[in-house]
This record gives structure tokens, C-alpha cells and sequence, in this order.
């Protein structure tokens, strides 16, 4: 099927800005968040000059305090009013900051905790996430696929709905299922085994031909020798709604919840006792007295190898840019309802494809046309608005949603749902986010070896929303001292370093 799109310049994408408060420190409340779903826009969102300055970065072999204890002799001023005193400083407000905040308010009723954001929430990968929260596309068996596993079932018991400001509702979490497609017949082989996988994990997983999927799915078009995997269990939320409820629930728990945005960490400092327990921004010195959570989505790997003068971090987590599109489904089009995927989409997280976006793109500052991945993904949002995705590239920090891109993701889309050949350029809202891609394959949730008061929790890429709960139940457990309820197997897969040896990063 010869898919058309309507192709207009770049010019004519909608455009707009996420809302933007006075750069002032107070706190903000959830009503900043957000509200517009594009985010097409220069790059420029990582600048040095909100960073330390440049430390003189060194091929260490240890992840030492010293050069964080130095910066704190030469950063060490008079105390302002404005300074401030918790227990946990958090940095970064995206869906693990976020969610990490939550977490710790609830685990300990004594905990007073700051998040920090150098813009507002969702302005990371967060704002553009598609939000479903599957386990069909993951490696049965896996540790990530445990980690997904756990985390959703822990998000259901953050949805309780006893707790006016986060329920379902709230998210819009729906239960509609997934589908992962095929094809091929040899891809229907693969989604044959991942089934039986599935199912002997006690998962009602089933396997439809081609015309089996196209009546639960009137919208589909597959080959005949194509299939569909069904696992009804899957589910997916809004990813923005979903931050914005849990802001409000942090916001709850008033007098121990301070939310400082528009005001970016530049640098990290350690105390007499050679602990990290202060972050300077441009407004204050905020002392953690217990710990500084790193959540800073891909941004984390260049703020670290900056503080620690420790270039693995850099290497360690990158943005890879991903463009969602969200548009009204064209009339007479059968409304999608469940989550679709192309099958390819499960090897996002093998080692070829980590080693080839490796290759293809440098360190992840370039681009590279043969380095675009272009996967099909559908779901329909609880306002009845659809979303089809998405691209993956290593784009630096760019925000940009390039005119070929953004034909190529509905081009694709339209070998699946023909019908969405029909949509109007400008009907197109799009999504550009950088996922926090990790070198190592997944992300890592852990105390930073030999940098003492000082939690990593990053590289989550494409997982983010679905793993967000049981990062934090990792963080809360290594900060209260208290077994994770995590999987022993899985907390290891999330030490620091994560599977790669030293001399790999280094050879990055
Ligand atoms: C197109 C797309 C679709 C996706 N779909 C899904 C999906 O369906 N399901 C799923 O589970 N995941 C999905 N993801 C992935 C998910 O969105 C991410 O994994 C997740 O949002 C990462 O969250 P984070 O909190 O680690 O990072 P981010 O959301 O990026 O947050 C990091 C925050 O750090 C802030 N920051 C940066 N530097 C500083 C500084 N120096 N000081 C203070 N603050 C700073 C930024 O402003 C930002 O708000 C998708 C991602 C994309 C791009």
C-alpha cells in the first residue's frame, strides 16, 4: 500500500511554548505544568551556563568526592535568607523525581523533601511520553521486564483511591490492552514464542491471525501472513496528567513538600565531612541533610561527569530524541482501541541496536539519516485524541521536529491504520522529548559509588512512565536503610555501574 502524507513546511507545524512562570524561586503549584502538547522548538535547553563551570574533566578510575569537596571551598559564601534545609533534595521534576518525591513523603512522615526543576515539570522526556505501561514488548524474564512487572503493580497501589489528588481517574488510566504486530511470517514466529512466554508467566496472552486483529480492531490493516499478539492485561495513562496528579499529591503533604522551579542545580557541594549534602542554584544553597537524588531523565550523564569530573557519566546517559504525534482521527476512521506497536519495536533494548546507535551517531551529539529509527505505536488518549509514534535519533538536545521525520512516523502509521493517510498536515500536534537513553541497556538506580549522600536515578529511555514506582521504591529503600521490595536480582540489574565495565565507558 502506497501510504501519501500531506507535507507542508516546518513553518506550518503548530507551534508553541510549554507555559513558563517569572523566574522567581517560590514554589510552584501543579497548575504550571505544561499545558500544550508541542514542544517543536530551537535546541539550547542544555546550555554550560546553567551547569558548573567546566571542570577539568579527568579519565578517573574511582568516583571520588574531592573535586565535589573542592567546589564547595570555592562556592562556600554567606548564607542567604533564602537558603534552605531538608532531608532529601531531589533533582529533577519529571516522572522519576516526581514520583521518588511521592514516595519518600509517604515512606516517612518525618521527611522534609525539595524537588528541584530548571524549568517546571514534564519539560524533560515526561511531556512527551506516549504513556502506556505494558509488558508485551518486553524480554520475558528479563530483569527489566521484572522491574516493569513490579513497577506496575506498585503504580496501582499509588492510585489508591483513597488519595483525592492521584486516582485513576486522574491519569487516565485505561485498561484497553495492547497488541504487538507483525508483518512477516517470520516476525509472527517470534510473536508466537514471545506468547507462550508471556503465558507461562500466567499472562492471558493470545495470538491473532491477521483477520482475527482486524475485527477486535476494525482500523488494522496487517498482511495475511501477518499477526497480532493481544495481552489484555497492558494499560496506559497521560503520561502529563499522571505528573501533575502526583505534584498535587506532593503538594499535599504541605510544610514538608518544597517545589523550586524555573531553578536549575549548578553545582553540587560537600560538607566538613566530605558528604555531598548541598546543591547550589541560582537562588540558594539547598542542604540535604540525608541525600541528593539525581533524576535528571538524559540530562543526568553530563551533570554528573560535570560534578564528579568523571567523563563514564557523560557516556554513561544520552538524550535520543523521540517525536510523538498526536492528531484527531480522520472521520469515518474506526476509533483504535487498544495500544498498537510494530513488533520491531522490541529491539530497542538489545545490544546490537545500543552498539549501532553507538556507531551511527558518534556520542550522541550528531545526526544522521540511516540513524532514525521510525516505530509504529498507536494509542488512543482518554479524550479520544490519537497518538502515533514515534522516532528515535540521537540528536543532542534538540527539540526540533523535523518536516521528514514527522512524515516518516505517519508513513509508517499508515502501512498499519491506511486511513491516516487522510490527515491533515495541520492537524498535527507533535511531541519532541530526548529519552534518557543508557549505554548500559537500562537505567541505574543506586547509590554513586564513593560520593558519599549522593542516588543516581536515570536512564529509564522509552520505560520511564511504566518504571517510575519502583525506581523510587528503590530510592526510598536505600535512603531509609530498609530492604527494597524489589526483586534482588532486579535491584542488582540497577547498581551503578549497570553492565558495563569501566574500561567500556572509557572506550566510549
Ligand atoms: C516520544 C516518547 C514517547 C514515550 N513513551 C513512553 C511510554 O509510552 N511509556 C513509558 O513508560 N515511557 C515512555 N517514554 C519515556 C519516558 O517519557 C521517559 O523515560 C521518562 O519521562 C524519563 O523521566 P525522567 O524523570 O527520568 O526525565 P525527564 O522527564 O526528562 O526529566 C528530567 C528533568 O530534569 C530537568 N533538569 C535538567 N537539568 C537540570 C538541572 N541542572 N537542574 C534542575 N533540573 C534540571 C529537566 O528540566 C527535566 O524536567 C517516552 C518518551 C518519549 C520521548
Amino acid at each position: 500500500m502506497a501510504a501519501t502524507v500531506h507535507v507542508c513546511s516546518q513553518s506550518q507545524l503548530p507551534q508553541c511554548t510549554p507555559a513558563v512562570r517569572a523566574a522567581q524561586p517560590a514554589a510552584a503549584t501543579s497548575s504550571t505544568l505544561p499545558s500544550c502538547t508541542v514542544t517543536a522548538r530551537p535546541s539550547g535547553l542544555h546550555r554550560r551556563s546553567v551547569l558548573a563551570p567546566a571542570q577539568p574533566r579527568r579519565r578517573a578510575a574511582s568516583l571520588t568526592a574531592p573535586v565535589v569537596a573542592a567546589a564547595a571551598a570555592s562556592s562556600a559564601g554567606a548564607s542567604s535568607a533564602a537558603d534552605l534545609e531538608v532531608d532529601v533534595c531531589i533533582l529533577g521534576a519529571g516522572i522519576i523525581g516526581l514520583c521518588t518525591a511521592l514516595t519518600l513523603l509517604r515512606a516517612d512522615p518525618g521527611l522534609r523533601v525539595a524537588l528541584l526543576d530548571r524549568q517546571v515539570p514534564c519539560s524533560g522526556a515526561t511531556g512527551a511520553g506516549q504513556g502506556y505501561l505494558w509488558l508485551a514488548h518486553r524480554d520475558v524474564g528479563s530483569p527489566l521486564f521484572q522491574l516493569a512487572a513490579e513497577s506496575r503493580a506498585m503504580w496501582r497501589e499509588l492510585l489508591a483511591p483513597a488519595v483525592p489528588e492521584l486516582t485513576t481517574a486522574a491519569v487516565e488510566w485505561q485498561e484497553v490492552g495492547s497488541m504487538l504486530l507483525s508483518s512477516t511470517a517470520d516476525e509472527a514466529a517470534g510473536l508466537a514464542a514471545r506468547c507462550q512466554a508471556l503465558a507461562a508467566e500466567g499472562l492471558a496472552a493470545q495470538l491473532l491471525t491477521a483477520a482475527e486483529a482486524r475485527r477486535r480492531e476494525p482500523a488494522l490493516q496487517l498482511p495475511a501472513q501477518g499477526a497480532a499478539l493481544l495481552l489484555p492485561s497492558d494499560l496506559q495513562v497521560n503520561g502529563r496528567a499522571t505528573a501533575a496528579a502526583l505534584l498535587r499529591a506532593c503538594e499535599a503533604h504541605s510544610g514538608r513538600f518544597t517545589a523550586l522551579f524555573e531553578e536549575g542545580a549548578l553545582r553540587l557541594a560537600a560538607g566538613e565531612s566530605g558528604r555531598v549534602d548541598q546543591v547550589q542554584t541560582q537562588a540558594r544553597r539547598v542542604r540535604a541533610r540525608r541525600s541528593i537524588v539525581v533524576a535528571l531523565g538524559a540530562w543526568s550523564g553530563a551533570f554528573l561527569a560535570d560534578q564528579l569530573a568523571d567523563v563514564r557519566w557523560a557516556g554513561a546517559f544520552r538524550p535520543r530524541r523521540g517525536l510523538l504525534l498526536e492528531m484527531t482521527a480522520p472521520a469515518g476512521m474506526p476509533a483504535v482501541s487498544h495500544g498498537l506497536m510494530e513488533v520491531s519495536y522490541t529491539s530497542h533494548y538489545s545490544r546490537q541496536a545500543i552498539a549501532g546507535g553507538k556507531g551511527a551517531q558518534g556520542k550522541g551529539d550528531g545526526d544522521s539519516e540511516e540513524g532514525i529509527d521510525i516505530t509504529f505505536t498507536a494509542t488512543t488518549s482518554a479524550s479520544g485524541s490519537l497518538l502515533v509514534g514515534s522516532s528515535r535519533e540521537f540528536a543532542g538536545y534538540s527539540r526540533d521536529a523535523p518536516e521528514h521525520i514527522v512524515s516518516a512516523i505517519m508513513q509508517r502509521a499508515a502501512h498499519f491504520l491506511p486511513a491516516l493517510a487522510a490527515v491533515r498536515w495541520q492537524d498535527i500536534s507533535v511531541r519532541a522529548g530526548p529519552r534518557p537513553f543508557a549505554t548500559a541497556g537500562g537505567p541505574t538506580v543506586s547509590p554513586v559509588p564513593g560520593v558519599e549522600g549522593l542516588l543516581v536515578a536515570a536512564g529509564h529511555e522509552g520505560s520511564g512512565l511504566t518504571m517510575a514506582p519502583a525506581t523510587a521504591e528503590l530510592v526510598a529503600a536505600y535512603l531509609l536503610d530498609q530492604p527494597s521490595r524489589l526483586d534482588e536480582r532486579v535491584v542488582e540489574a540497577l547498581r551503578c555501574p549497570f553492565g558495563l565495565s569501566i574500561e567500556d565507558y572509557l572506550s566510549m
